[in-house]
């Protein structure tokens, strides 16, 4: 007998905790976060128990069943066009007559529903008891209690979902009534549709006749495949016409009204205040935290914080890794003959990978942060508290869940305006998400600036970050006079209480996207470093010993105390590096090199900025080669940084500009995979041209204007 498969689909508002019971359910490990909008698209898994399998969907949240944002939309579909066997209703059991609402909705499409009241932890400790026997008659849907992020109930919601499915639930089938103006208005518009059998096989008559009343958008698109769409559409308009005009105010009023009243009648009877307790630590924290004049210069503190942490705390763990492979590339060219094949392991390999995995610790507590943030319900407060600001440049309050986002990284922060309602405000917010510096970027400020700002290292990183914002917000204000003309949506969010962060979930998702990281590394990174070593080590290049004298001298012009052995290090690393020049890699670096010289460029700067075209990453990487640090024995072990800050090409200015050029120019392949898929190619198109134009600008622009004042 092969295994019985039940598709369940799990739904609810946003942030009512679908995709915590989802994990917990199948051990899968999604991204869960305190602010609504965290799952944008649907999740699917499997899990079995006794002889049946469960196959799961986690969807986005929704209020009802009238969508208007892209992930409202992918829930609502999938639950009319792909009828799951049941729909689990993930209900926040702390707000319940508003999580209802949807519920009523699914129990009218004609779907087995089990209402699962969740976060009954929270409910209680606000000393409200629901008593779900009584919840369950009133309604006529059966109902659990569970408490996902602890996995309490789920064998008993597991249980429920079996015997509805098997038919061993007494239902008392109860329907709403919403008054008899409206009934006698379904009857007519329900004797409408039943004439069309199929149609109604696909959607029950009663659940489109109320859509119809309600002037959902979407119901009259599905009405055109029946048979005598033309009339229904006709008699429904007329109606909602006519209650309208009875009414006095708009029919979908009235019946949400009825809908709200309904259900509570059914909670007055199966809920309780056992005490109302007078101390709400979320109220008492958000009187400071949301304070009008307060917020904002928070906000701004909280960010600066997150990032000198991050940059402070990693400093150290930095270094242990930079000495590791400083110490690895010292004991392969102590025991390793000089060969070629020595020198693609410790200039390629270990000289790009390895600069690259040095900064893993700070890419670790960067996700680390963003993602407590997360999941203490801090995000949906910063988008309350720069709602105001945003709209001066044309942006919504909700473009900041993108923004906080992308300086982790852009892919998942593109994904993550899906939640906004109006076309322009996420077209924008999309395209102005690239100028977050995401983590990939980071290496790029963080080894330019310890070059040289070696005093404000930390500083002159958080102002790269900044300028990424107050150039986004200026794009965005742009945008929003020329291509994208209209005034932005109003903000309407509810904000999550605190909640403690789930230590599990908070190291997960680190770890996951660190492990990401690496394996970038492992793979882009090490096979561009590989062919970085190839174009820059042929065609070998002997150098004569009259070039290494003329090093020689100009080292001792400047350091006359200078011992043999620093004469010897400086001569084999100029050396290198006058090879490298010679090498394909050079010949190809000089030839681009005019286009980049307005912006104080010399060819290695060229070569980097364009092999960094597939990923921000293979920059840092790519100079690393190009400097041959692998093989320089520095004791120090910050060889790029050192290389880079007695490179006579460079200087303090220059390394601004590159890197506010790193910062803005187009993001890697995958980001720019995630735009075409959100706007499609015209929008990408032109995103890459713009942020190609402006990172070329804006570096010319601080190079020759800094030029001037110096
Ligand atoms: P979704 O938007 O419905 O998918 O909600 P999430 O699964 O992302 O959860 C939203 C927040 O609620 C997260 O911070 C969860 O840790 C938290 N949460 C989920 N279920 C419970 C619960 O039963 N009790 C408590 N106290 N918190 C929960
Ligand atoms: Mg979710």
């Amino acid at each position: 007998m092969s295994k019985e498969r039940l598709r369940i689909a799990l739904a609810g508002n946003p942030n009512s905790g679908k995709t915590t019971l989802f994990n917990a359910l199948t051990g899968a490990h999604h991204k869960v976060g305190n602010y609504p909008g965290v799952t944008v698209e649907k999740l699917e898994g499997v899990m079995s128990r006794g002889g049946r399998q469960y196959h799961l969907i986690d969807l986005p949240g929704i209020y009802s069943l009238t969508a208007y944002s892209i992930d409202e939309v992918v829930a609502r579909d999938f639950i009319l066009d792909e009828k799951p066997d049941i729909i689990v209703d993930v209900l926040d059991s702390t707000n319940l007559e508003r999580n209802l609402y949807l519920c009523l909705q699914f129990q009218e499409l004609g779907v087995p529903v089990i209402g699962a009241l969740n976060m009954t932890d929270e409910a209680e400790a606000k000393g409200i008891k629901i008593n779900e026997k009584t919840l369950s008659a009133s309604l006529g849907i059966p109902m659990v209690k569970t408490v996902s992020t602890k996995g309490v109930g789920m064998d008993a919601l597991l249980d429920c979902i079996d015997a509805l499915h098997d038919g061993d639930l007494q239902e008392t089938a109860h329907t709403i009534t919403y008054g008899m103006e409206i009934e006698s208005k379904l009857e007519g518009l329900q004797q409408l549709i039943s004439a069309d059998a199929a149609f109604v096989k696909k959607y029950p008559g009663r659940w489109l006749a109320v859509k119809l009343l309600e002037k959902d958008a979407d119901a009259y698109a599905r009405l055109k495949e029946h048979t005598r769409a033309r009339e229904i559409e006709a008699f429904a308009k007329d109606a909602a016409l006519w209650l309208d005009k009875h009414f006095g105010k708009d029919a979908e009023i009235v019946v949400s009204e009825q809908r709200y009243g309904y259900i509570h009648g059914a909670v007055q009877e199966s809920f309780q205040i056992i005490k109302k307790p007078n101390f709400s630590f979320t109220e008492a924290i958000d009187r400071i935290i949301m304070n009008r004049f307060l917020a904002l210069p928070l906000f701004a503190l909280i960010m600066w914080a997150l990032f000198q942490l991050t940059f402070a705390i990693g400093e150290y763990p930095m270094g242990w890794l930079e000495t590791f492979f400083g110490f690895l590339s010292d004991l392969l060219l102590n025991t390793m003959p000089d060969t070629f094949f020595r020198s693609l392991l410790v200039d390629g390999i270990i000289g790009g990978v390895g600069g690259v995995l040095s900064f893993v610790p700070l890419i670790v507590l960067l996700f680390f942060f963003l993602s407590i943030l997360e999941d203490v319900g801090y995000m949906a407060r910063a988008a309350f508290a720069t709602d105001k600001l945003l709209h001066v440049f044309g942006l919504h309050g909700q473009s900041v869940f993108s923004m906080l986002l992308g300086f982790g990284c852009s892919v998942p922060a593109i994904m993550a305006s899906r939640t906004l309602k109006s076309q322009r405000d996420r077209i924008i917010t999309v395209l102005i998400t690239p100028l977050m510096s995401c983590g990939a970027k980071l290496p790029v400020h963080i080894v330019f600036a310890a070059a040289f700002f070696p005093e404000n290292a930390a500083n002159m990183v958080i102002l790269t970050y900044a300028c990424g914002v107050v150039l986004s917000l200026i794009a965005a204000l742009v945008l929003r006079n020329t291509a994208l003309r209209g005034d932005p949506t109003p903000f309407v969010m509810e904000l999550p209480p605190y909640r403690a962060p789930t230590i599990q979930g908070v190291l997960w998702h680190v770890w996951e996207k660190t492990w990401r990281y690496i394996k970038k590394a492992g793979t882009v990174i090490l096979s561009v470093s590989i062919v970085v070593w190839i174009i820059t080590s042929f065609p070998a290049y002997e150098v004569s010993p009259e070039e290494e004298g003329a090093f020689a001298a100009t080292y001792l012009e400047s350091n006359p105390d200078a011992d043999e052995e620093a004469v010897a290090a400086y001569v084999e690393v100029s050396s290198g590096q006058l090879a490298v020049e010679h090498s394909f890699a050079g010949l190809m670096g000089h030839f681009v090199a005019p286009i980049f010289k307005p912006m104080g460029f010399d060819w290695k700067l060229a070569t980097a900025s364009i092999i960094g075209i597939a990923a921000k990453e293979v920059v840092v990487s790519t100079l690393g080669i190009l400097y041959r640090v692998g093989s320089e024995e520095d004791e120090e072990s910050e060889a790029l940084r050192s290389a880079l800050a007695t490179d006579s090409h460079m200087n303090p200015l220059i390394a601004f500009a590159f890197m506010l050029f790193t910062l803005v120019v187009p993001p890697c392949f995958a980001a720019l995979a995630t735009i075409k898929a959100e706007l499609g190619w015209k929008w990408l198109g032109f995103e890459y041209v713009f942020l190609l134009a402006l990172g070329g600008i804006l570096a010319t622009l601080v190079y020759q204007v800094g030029m001037l004042v110096a």
